[in-house]
């Protein structure tokens, strides 16, 4: 991510970039200014002398009275002369000389030159050959007159410009001699330079703007350019962590429902989804309520990620629940939160109902975490995800614990059936046999069930086995387990009570079963009674079929004495002893009841 203010530092060093280059620019094109223009200016000036001086010798050579003898002997008449002196007025020239072809001078504007001799190799070879020498260069004061042929008196610089140029004469093709013009060139030099610097400053100004202005557009165009490239750039990376985050999501999603799918109970499978939802959600907290069997409450099953559960909530609390839809708090202007949910604190939530095969089952509840609101109501799609996978798995586990019960209980009364009994009878025995810890096993029949189902219907006889299975389940304590075997015989295993206790049990389910009272319609059904067989490991057997024998031999001796009571098996070894025994303890019990009432 950029740093804030990254841009605008970034974009400051470069506008002071170019605020650089633009004066470095200036300083350049300044110098440029300052030095390109005298060479320009000079070679100008040295073109149009050429010219003035061309016509100037032409002026002098059409005025002279014989121009041949002139040149050949240097002899002027005053005329000429006259002329002659006269010249410079009327031009820009301040001296002229006049040489012969041997380059001696034999006139000039200033007398002293008359006579000497030019003997510099230009004079044959250049201007013998017709062409004009051109002289420019920087000479003192001294050496320089005004026009009216007075020397220059000046307070500023001591040189002045001066250009000499040396124009030939030629008659039908002969070098007759040469004429040679002074120019003080040094003010109109000086104005021409000035002017030149003028509009070269003038121009390269306008250019530098024009350039500036460039700079500046494709500068702007670049900026555009970079700050598209890199919102693009940042968008790219934002899709890019958004797929990562996906995979990571998708995986741990897939992994969750291969664990979720292969959990046997519903602790385990809490379990499962506690440590998941902490990867998958870790911006939540979170908690996972189920019905109760009575189906009026959820319990608290789990929380996770600093969630907290209740013990027990009541579904009419929770507004996901009663309007049977996901509810989320926060999202809309006004809300209301589920009583669950309280005490609450502000922070967003979602109530997703557990559906199980169409059926709500339980409860999904998540909670923002503090200061994390907005990437907890992105999140929503995954928590739907993962209520809808933890609903899959709920109804799993629960359809296997049904696919479980309906193997191991009896559909009538719930009780476990037959081969769960003597799974869990032999498991006891194994158990007592390594701790040696008691051992009992109390076998159950229901007196003259016969009679009771032909005066009062099958129906009624079904109610009463439900009755009395559910008085000898409530008798039972934790460890304890009660089975109905079979039409109306049960048996139950009581493991870590002694024979004593075992025996007061036993009386105890026999009171309770005959205090049953069963309403069928109107009518109220007469009581029933059971007679109860009680046999001991490993006095009356140490495999569960002698077990059972024993304890089926002793419910016989009490149906034998009269039913409803309690008998204690006998010892294998001694009956006599046994009878003696179940003498003993058939005293706990009452005298043998009638049989029950016809309607
Ligand atoms: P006793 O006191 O000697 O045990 O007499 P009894 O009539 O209970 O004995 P018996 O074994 O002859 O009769 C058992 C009866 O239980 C037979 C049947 O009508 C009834 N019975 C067995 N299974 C069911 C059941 O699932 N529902 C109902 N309503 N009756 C059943
Ligand atoms: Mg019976
Ligand atoms: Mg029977």
């Amino acid at each position: 991510m950029e740093q804030p203010g990254g841009s605008g530092v970034s974009s400051r060093l470069k506008l002071a970039g170019i605020i650089l280059t633009l004066g470095i620019l200036t300083a350049l094109s300044g110098w440029g200014i300052y030095t390109i223009p005298a060479p320009v200016v000079d070679r100008m000036l040295e073109s149009d002398l050429r010219r003035e001086a061309t016509q100037l010798n032409r002026q002098v050579v059409s005025h002279l009275e014989d121009v041949d003898a002139t040149f050949r002997v240097g002899i002027l008449d005053d005329h000429d002369k006259e002329f002659l002196e006269l010249l410079p007025a009327t031009s820009d020239i301040y001296r002229f000389k006049l040489f012969d072809g041997t380059g001696q001078v034999f006139w000039s504007t200033r007398a002293s030159d008359v006579g000497s001799i030019n003997t510099n190799a230009y004079f044959s070879d250049i201007l013998g050959q017709g062409n004009i020498f051109y002289k420019h260069e920087e000479k003192p004061l001294t050496e320089v007159e005004n026009l009216d042929g007075n020397l220059l008196h000046a307070t500023g610089p001591q040189t002045r410009h001066v250009a000499e140029i040396y124009t030939p004469v030629i008659r039908e093709g002969r070098f007759l001699g040469a004429i040679e013009f002074y120019s003080d060139i040094t003010q109109i030099r000086n104005t021409f330079i000035y002017r030149a610097r003028l509009s070269l400053g003038v121009l390269s100004g306008v250019a530098l703007f024009a350039l500036s202005a460039v700079i500046l557009v494709i500068y702007r165009a670049n900026l555009r350019q970079v700050r598209n490239l890199r919102g693009r750039a940042a968008k790219e990376r934002e899709l890019m962590d958004d797929q990562l985050r996906l995979a990571r999501e998708v995986r741990l999603l897939g992994e969750l429902n291969e664990w979720l799918q292969s959990s046997r109970s519903l602790d385990e499978l809490f379990d499962m989804v506690s440590r998941f939802m902490t990867h998958l959600l870790p911006e939540a907290e979170g908690s996972v309520y189920v019905y109760s069997n009575s189906r009026d409450v959820l319990d608290g099953c789990a929380s996770w990620n600093g969630g907290t559960h209740k013990s027990h909530i009541h579904p009419e609390g929770c507004w996901g629940l009663r309007r049977g839809r996901t509810y989320e708090y926060g999202a809309s202007e006004i809300d209301f939160v589920c009583e669950h949910a309280e005490p609450h604190d502000g922070r967003p939530y979602f109530c997703f109902p557990i559906l199980a095969h169409g059926e709500t089952v339980g409860l999904l509840h998540l909670r923002a975490h503090e200061g994390s609101d907005e990437m907890f109501h992105s999140s929503k799609k995954l928590a739907q995800l993962c209520a809808e996978q933890i609903s899959m798995a709920i109804a799993n586990v629960r359809m296997r614990d049904q696919l479980h019960d309906q193997s191991v209980r009896d559909p009538l009364t719930g009780l476990f059936n037959r081969r769960h009994m003597t799974e869990t009878l032999r498991k006891s025995i194994s158990r007592s046999q390594q701790t040696g810890a008691p051992l009992s096993l109390i076998a159950v029949d229901v007196d003259h069930f016969k009679k009771f189902n032909d005066t009062h219907g099958h129906d009624a006889g079904d109610m009463v086995l439900r009755a009395v299975g559910s008085a000898l389940e409530q008798g039972c304590d934790r460890d304890e387990v009660a089975c109905r075997i079979g039409g109306e015989e049960f048996m139950l295993i009581l493991p870590d009570n002694t024979p004593d206790d075992a025996v007061t049990r036993a009386e105890q389910l026999r009171q309770a079963v005959e205090a049953v009272a069963v309403r069928y319609g109107e009518k109220s059904l007469p009581r029933i009674t059971i007679s109860v067989g009680v046999a001991h490991y490993p006095a009356h057997g140490t495999m569960p079929q002698d077990l059972m024998r024993a304890a089926d031999d002793a419910l016989y001796s009490a149906k034998d004495r009269g039913r409803n009571q309690v008998q204690v098996a006998g010892t294998p070894a001694a009956n006599a002893s046994a009878t003696e025994g179940s003498k003993a303890k058939s005293e706990l019990s009452p005298k043998a009841a009638p049989p029950p009432a016809a309607a």
